[in-house]
């Protein structure tokens, strides 16, 4: 729900959203132009129905339990990388990082490479293989959705600069 839309929204709809669908099977056998209209606000249509679709397939190929492994996860309908991560990472307290394009723009700026979402999520892993993943992996989405914008990044605000390979080195205007 926050990836198009500023926190204030998306947290407004979230809540009028479960207090709508407070359990699984609400959603699972809801009117799918209802939850189309939550999505709809935010800017993800095409949401609603994987989202239908993946708790469908939860309660009814897995007993309602979310499996914790990432190949049953991605065997479900409406599961692609990025929840099947975030699944394991919150919901499974796995070793598993969960990189949007906010994440992949602040690792890419801050090596000064372009990274793919392959290799940011490789990093990180591997950076916070001792510990600390869960909260470094949401504190660069918030970093790059609140400082570390696509078009102007705010260097002089960031916790990262003395050591962003951005901030040492801009492209040239
Ligand atoms: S210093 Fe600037 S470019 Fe580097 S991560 Fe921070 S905001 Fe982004």
């Amino acid at each position: 729900m926050l990836i198009r839309t500023r926190s204030e929204v998306a947290e407004r709809v979230f809540l009028e959203f479960i207090r709508e669908y407070p359990e699984p099977e609400l959603l699972c056998s809801s009117d799918p132009e209802r939850v189309l209209d939550y999505f709809s606000k935010l800017g993800l249509p095409s949401r609603a129905k994987r989202l239908i679709q993946a708790v469908c397939a939860v309660l009814e190929e897995c007993g309602g339990e979310i499996p914790c492994d990432y190949r049953e996860l991605r065997r479900l309908s409406g599961v692609g990388d990025y929840i099947a991560r975030v699944l394991l990472s919150r919901v499974c307290g796995k070793h598993y990082s969960f990189v949007d394009s906010n994440v992949i723009r602040v690792l890419s700026r801050f090596a000064g490479v372009p990274l793919k979402a392959s290799e940011a999520a490789g990093i990180l892993e591997e950076a916070f293989a001792g510990g600390d993943l869960p909260p470094v992996n949401v504190a660069l989405i918030d970093l790059g959705s609140g400082v570390c914008g696509p078009r102007r990044p705010r260097c002089p605000e960031c916790p990262l600069r003395e050591e962003c390979s951005y901030f040492s080195s801009p492209p040239a205007p």
